[in-house]
């Protein structure tokens, strides 16, 4: 039922960021202004805090609320881009897409809404460049191992690159060397939607 899924996913997501928020507020302490953390703490608290609201939705309903929710409670750049993110993926569904195709189409309209709102693109050292290896790996059918293993990775290069969008691009070459904390959040969130698949 789209009601108990939405449920799972709104406790999946704000648990898994909750419990992270140190380590994410730590990687924003070195390349940024040290609030990534908090600010994606604050937003998912408030989704599941209106997680009755939501889950009664059709899912792309839901999306969109929960992204203006974000939107409304985060005052960091992570809450209008992750807010964009979920208003675009709900912009592109009705119901919950079945299928890797339909996954990959609605994770691409929410990757282009980001692109819009950061005016940014992959290899600027953002949440991009986990979500645009992520979404190819489902384009091309890859199972859900697959997908965690990519979401790490990508993850990973990120820590070589150097910024040229958001506050870590004031650091310029300094930027190297450290991991996105978007990057970072962006993976949790991907590796919290596998754990759900996954049964975990
Ligand atoms: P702020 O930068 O306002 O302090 P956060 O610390 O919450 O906001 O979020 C920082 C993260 O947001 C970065 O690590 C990066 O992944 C992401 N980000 C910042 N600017 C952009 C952009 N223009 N496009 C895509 N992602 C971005
Ligand atoms: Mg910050």
């Amino acid at each position: 039922m789209t009601e108990d899924l939405i449920r799972s996913l709104i406790a999946k997501c704000s648990a898994t960021i909750k419990a992270h928020a140190e380590e994410l507020t730590a990687l924003d302490q070195a390349i940024g202004d040290g609030d990534h953390g908090l600010n994606m703490a604050r937003g998912f608290t408030a989704v599941a805090a209106a997680v009755d609201d939501i889950a009664v939705l059709p899912f792309g309903e839901a999306l969109n609320k929960a992204g203006t929710t974000l939107i409304m409670k985060v005052g960091g750049a992570s809450g209008p881009l992750y807010g964009s993110l979920l208003m675009g993926m709900g912009k592109c569904v009705t119901d919950v897409p079945r299928g890797s195709q339909a996954v990959a189409a609605m994770l691409q309209a929410g990757i282009d809404a980001v692109k819009a709102r950061g005016k940014s693109d992959a290899g600027a050292k953002t949440m991009l460049d986990v979500l645009i290896p992520v979404q190819q790996a489902i384009d091309a059918g890859r199972g859900i191992a697959e997908v965690r293993r990519t979401a790490d990775a990508a993850l990973t290069a990120t820590k070589d690159m150097r910024a040229t969008k958001g506050r870590a691009a004031f650091l310029g070459e300094r930027s190297i060397g450290h991991l996105d904390p978007g990057a970072r959040s962006s993976a949790l969130l991907v590796q919290a939607v596998c754990d759900l698949l996954e049964g975990k």
